[in-house]
């Protein structure tokens, strides 16, 4: 086994234990991601000097902290100190930003490396990766399909074992969908559970910061270092963090797990409603009561998420002026410099998403449209709190159909699509997380989604924890062959 096919954790526990260094762990990402990446394509910047620098460091140091060595990859649109953060836009082109986010800080706190940053749908608006203004990412597990998106590099990095682990941003699934198409796990923490400072905004009362990883313990010991309160983010929450590994175990109480009735899959890719009940029958199996439950208010959550997030990107996005940040164009008045600096700075998707946002808000269209979507949004809230009075968890497919080809889907409407069983914990502020669930038979990874009440991540990790160990779904490095392409062996 080569170094980089380590996990997280067993790398740490071997860093830690003084039995390998950082160093070569490093040294081993360094020549596999120089060929893999070719192909592959998931990071927009590579930072290894100033790996190499802080691996050292940790490798001299006698006190390590609980990541050291962890090789980790941020996506670019959470700002890193030094470092280039583009947001995979044109018009943060050449930012550097003069400050770290809170979650950079906290990894680094505890002696992660950062080795890069990863490409993404421009503003984190889309879901295959395609929208990035610079290249397209590629799908580890077959090179012509997308890896989903927006974190769409962060999910390839990992799945490619270009990363052990990486930061992704969901807003409306951005972490959960690519997740899925990578055939890794990824969580969506509660709204609140992670400070936002230093992650470029999109829509601010739904985007979260994620972790990616290829196993659910990773991804509980990730969530443990980056969570809790900060002062520079007025919507985190003031809560106690968990021990999200110690926590992982067997429950003492019985388990309710609610599945959609098999009317609502109707319309969804035939391997992902197989799979799905693949893993109904084996929750039951289990011994785990099942409850099939109706969901009427996921059918206006796509629409509703449609308007909200425009909404808020519109008013956002309002700061890239040429003025603040990045890239500008020049022109002799004012006002047609905003307009040449916007026209050259963004992407179709980030004008299409403007121009629906500013629409839904004009006066005169506001009540009609936004105002609409936002109680549409308390309704599916209260839905599904009622739907946990009687769960303890929910389970879902995480999107209706398996990774597709790159450049497939050039309707908007058609992309928008695959966001249909992830918007409503968004819009909820609840957490979910994508774990990998079987293949299909072209060899395409399926996700499973799990949901839970609020801030209840502990035991989410914990039934994530048990899926995993049951449906023994396997990500190993046997598979990729010269061209970073993966031979499938589940
Ligand atoms: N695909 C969704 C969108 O385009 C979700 C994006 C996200 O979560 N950042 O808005």
């Amino acid at each position: 086994m080569k170094y980089f096919e380590l996990g997280l954790r067993e790398a740490v526990d071997l860093v830690r234990s003084g039995q390998i260094t950082a160093a070569e762990i490093l040294e081993s990402y360094l020549v596999h991601i120089e060929s893999a990446d070719r192909e592959i394509k998931a990071y927009l910047t590579l930072a290894f000097d100033r790996a190499m620098n802080r691996a050292r460091k940790i490798d001299g140091r006698k006190e390590k902290g609980r990541l050291a060595g962890a090789v980790v990859a941020i996506k670019d649109n959470i700002v890193t100190r030094g470092l280039r953060t583009t947001c995979g836009s044109r018009i943060l082109e050449n930012f550097v930003p003069p400050y770290d986010a809170t979650v950079v800080e906290r990894l680094e706190a505890e002696d992660a490396i950062i080795i890069g940053k990863t490409n993404m749908d421009e503003f984190a608006m889309g879901s295959s990766t395609e929208n990035s203004a610079y290249f397209p990412t590629r799908n580890p597990w077959d090179l012509e399909r997308v890896p989903g998106g927006s974190s769409g590099g962060s999910a390839a990095a990992v799945a490619g074992f270009e990363a052990m682990a990486a930061l992704g941003s969901d807003t409306g699934g951005s972490v959960r969908q690519p997740a899925a198409f990578c055939g890794i796990v990824g969580l969506k923490p509660t709204y609140g559970r992670v400070s936002r400072y230093g992650l470029v905004a999109f829509a601010s009362s739904l985007d979260q910061i994620g972790p990616l990883a290829r196993s659910v313990e990773d991804c509980a010991l990730l969530t443990s270092v980056i969570s809790g309160f900060d002062r520079r983010d007025s919507t985190c929450a003031d809560r106690p963090v968990p021990d999200y590994l110690a926590d992982l175990g067997s429950f003492q109480d019985r388990i309710r797990v609610g599945f959609l009735k098999e009317t609502s899959l109707r319309g969804i890719n035939p391997e992902v409603a197989a799979s799905y009940r693949r893993v109904q029958q084996m929750v039951t199996a289990l011994g785990f009561e099942v409850v099939s439950m109706d969901f009427p208010s996921w059918e206006v959550a796509l629409p509703c998420y449609y308007i909200i997030a425009p909404s808020e990107a519109s008013s956002n996005l309002a700061r890239y002026d040429g003025v603040r940040y990045g890239f500008r164009a020049e022109a002799a008045e004012l006002a047609d410099m905003y307009i040449r600096t916007r026209t050259a700075g963004f992407g179709s998707e980030v004008k299409r998403r403007i121009l629906l946002g500013t629409f839904a808000l004009s006066s005169g269209y506001y009540e009609a449209y936004y105002a609409r979507a936002a109680r549409a949004r308390q309704a599916i809230t209260a839905e599904l709190r009622a739907a946990f009075e009687r769960v303890d968890f929910i389970l879902t497919p995480t999107t209706p159909e398996p990774a597709f080809k790159l450049g497939e889907k050039q309707d908007p409407i058609a992309m928008y699509l695959q966001d249909y069983f992830t918007v409503a914990a968004s819009l909820a502020g609840i957490p979910g997380i994508s774990i990998p669930c079987g293949l299909t038979p072209d060899g395409l990874p399926l996700g499973l989604q799990v949901l839970s009440p609020p801030f209840a991540e502990n035991r989410l990790f914990k039934f994530a924890f048990l899926l995993e160990n049951n449906i023994k779904f396997k990500n190993n490095m046997n598979g990729i062959n010269t061209r970073g392409r993966r031979k499938n062996e589940n």
